[in-house]
C-alpha cells in the first residue's frame, strides 16, 4: 500500500478528488485505492505488486479479460498505420458492418467516443425526429453524465425531475419526466397525460446501475407499446448490456425493437468507442444525411475499431454466453450457500454474466425503494475483507460485477473461500 498511498496522496493535489472518474476514489467504501500499474486476464496488479482477482473489469468492456491476445494483436498491428486520420478510413466500416448484420434492428450506426456521448446524441435525434422535447427516463437508471439525464425525481408536481448535480440547469431538469421502474399503472397514466410531448423513453433494458434490477418482459413490452402509440421513440440503451447478454443484448432475448439503441463499453473491447443506430428513417436525420447535428474530432478511432470489431468477432466465433451464464449462475448459488451457511442474509442476483451481492433478505428487488437499508452499510466491510484477500469488487455497494470468459470455476473457488472468510466480520462486530 506504500506506493498507492504515496501516488493517490499525490493524485489529490491535482486532480479533483484524485480521480477521472468518481467512483475510482473509494468513497462509497471507504480507504485507499489501489493504484493499478497492470492487468492481465482476470488479474490487476498495483504499483505495490500486489495482485487481485478482478471482478470489476473495467465496468464491463473487457468480456475476455485484461489484454486478451487476440485484441491486443489487432490493435498492435493497426499502430504502425498511424492512429487517428480524421477522414474516411475501412476500419469502422467494418465494425459498422458486423453490427448492422447480426442486429437488423440497427439498419444505421454512428461512433463516438463513450457511451455518454451516445445517449446524448439519441435524446437530440429523438427530438429532432418528433419534434418534441419531453424524455422520460426511470429512477435507478443511469444514461451517462448528460445534463438531461442527470436527475432525479422530484418530490412534487408529478414526476418532473429534478437536477442530481451542480451545474445542471432546473429549465434542463424540467424537460425531463422520471418513472418508477416496473410501475405499468405509473407510465399509463402519465403518457394518458403528456403522452403527445414525449419525445422518447430511455431506459436501461437491463438496469445495472443501482445495483441489479431485473426487470420484467412484461414491463419493457408495455414500453414499446405505450411509445409506438405516442408517436415517442424508445430507447434501449444497453451500454452494458449489448453484446454482454447475448450478441444482441436484450433486445435481442426480449424479442423488443427498440427505435433507438446505444452501445458502448464491449463494442470497444476497452477503449473508448460508443455508438447510437437504429432504423435507417430515424437515422437519416443525423448529419449531414440530415438536419441534427453530431461530430467528434476522434470518433471511429481506429485503434478502438480494430479493438471493437476483434471483440465482436471473437464473441461471434466462440459464442460464449451461455457457458458465461452457467459460470455466473453457478457462482451466485454458490455465494448464497456460503452465506447461509454462515448465518448471514445476502443474496445474490444475477443476469448473464453479472452479479450483484446484496446484503439483507429482500426477495425481490426491482427498483431502488425495494434494496434493503443495511445493504449500505454491511457491503463497506465486506469489500475491504475481500480486497484483503486479494479480491477486486467494484468500490460501491450499487455497481455490478462482471465475469469475462477467463474467469472459470478455479477463479470461483477463490472467490468462494475468500467469501466465506470475509464473512467472519460480521460475526465478530
Ligand atoms: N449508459 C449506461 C447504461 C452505462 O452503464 C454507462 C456507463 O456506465 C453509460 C451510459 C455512460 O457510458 P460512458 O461511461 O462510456 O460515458
Amino acid at each position: 500500500m506504500v506506493e498507492s498511498e504515496r501516488l493517490w496522496k499525490k493524485a489529490n493535489q491535482i486532480v479533483p478528488g484524485g480521480v477521472h472518474s468518481p467512483v475510482r476514489a473509494f468513497r462509497g467504501v471507504g480507504g485507499v485505492p489501489r493504484c493499478i500499474a497492470s492487468a492481465s486476464g482476470v488479474f490487476l496488479k498495483d504499483v505495490d505488486e500486489n495482485e487481485y482477482l478482478d471482478y470489476c473489469m473495467s465496468w464491463g468492456p473487457l468480456i475476455f479479460g485484461h489484454a486478451d491476445a487476440e485484441i491486443q494483436k489487432a490493435v498492435q498491428e493497426a499502430l504502425p498505420r498511424g492512429w487517428s486520420y480524421g477522414t474516411v478510413e475501412p476500419y469502422s466500416l467494418a465494425l459498422a458492418e458486423c453490427v448492422t448484420q447480426a442486429i437488423p434492428w440497427v439498419e444505421k450506426i454512428r461512433f463516438v467516443s463513450s457511451g455518454t456521448e451516445a445517449v446524448m446524441s439519441a435524446l437530440r435525434l429523438a427530438r429532432a425526429v418528433t419534434g418534441r422535447t419531453l424524455v422520460v427516463k426511470f429512477d435507478g437508471c443511469y444514461h451517462g453524465h448528460v445534463d438531461s439525464l442527470l436527475v432525479r425525481a422530484g418530490s412534487a408536481l408529478a414526476d418532473m425531475a429534478l437536477p442530481d448535480s451542480a451545474g445542471i440547469s432546473k429549465k434542463v431538469a424540467e424537460e425531463t419526466a422520471v418513472l418508477k421502474l416496473g410501475d405499468v399503472p405509473g407510465l399509463e397514466a402519465f403518457f394518458e397525460e403528456n403522452g403527445k410531448q414525449v419525445a422518447c423513453v430511455i431506459v436501461e433494458p437491463l438496469p445495472a446501475n443501482y445495483g441489479l434490477l431485473i426487470q420484467e418482459a412484461s414491463f419493457l413490452k408495455k414500453l414499446a407499446k405505450i411509445t409506438q402509440e405516442a408517436g415517442s421513440l424508445l430507447i434501449f440503451d444497453e451500454v452494458i448490456s449489448g453484446f454482454r447478454v447475448g450478441f444482441q443484448g436484450m433486445a435481442g432475448l426480449t424479442g423488443i425493437k427498440p427505435d433507438l439503441v446505444t452501445f458502448g463499453k464491449i463494442l470497444g473491447g476497452g477503449f473508448p468507442v460508443g455508438a447510437y443506430g437504429g432504423a435507417s428513417r430515424w437515422m437519416d436525420a443525423v448529419a449531414p444525411s440530415g438536419p441534427m447535428y453530431q461530430a467528434g474530432t476522434l470518433s471511429a478511432q481506429p485503434l478502438a475499431m480494430v479493438a471493437g470489431l476483434a471483440t465482436l468477432q471473437k464473441l461471434q466465433q466462440e459464442n460464449p454466453y451461455a457457458l458465461l451464464e452457467a459460470r455466473t449462475q453457478a457462482l451466485a448459488q454458490a455465494l448464497r450457500e456460503v452465506a447461509r451457511e454462515e448465518g448471514i442474509a445476502l443474496e445474490v442476483k444475477h443476469f448473464a454474466s453479472l452479479f450483484w451481492i446484496v446484503f439483507g433478505n429482500q426477495g425481490q428487488i426491482q427498483s431502488p425503494q425495494q434494496i434493503p437499508e443495511e445493504h449500505r452499510t454491511f457491503f463497506p466491510r465486506l469489500f475491504h475483507a475481500l480486497l484483503e484477500q486479494g479480491i477486486y469488487l467494484a468500490p460501491s455497494a450499487f455497481e455490478v460485477s462482471f465475469l469475462s470468459t477467463l474467469h472459470t470455476d478455479e477463479t470461483s473457488e477463490i472467490l468462494i473461500q475468500a467469501m466465506r472468510i470475509a464473512l467472519q466480520v460480521f460475526k465478530t462486530a
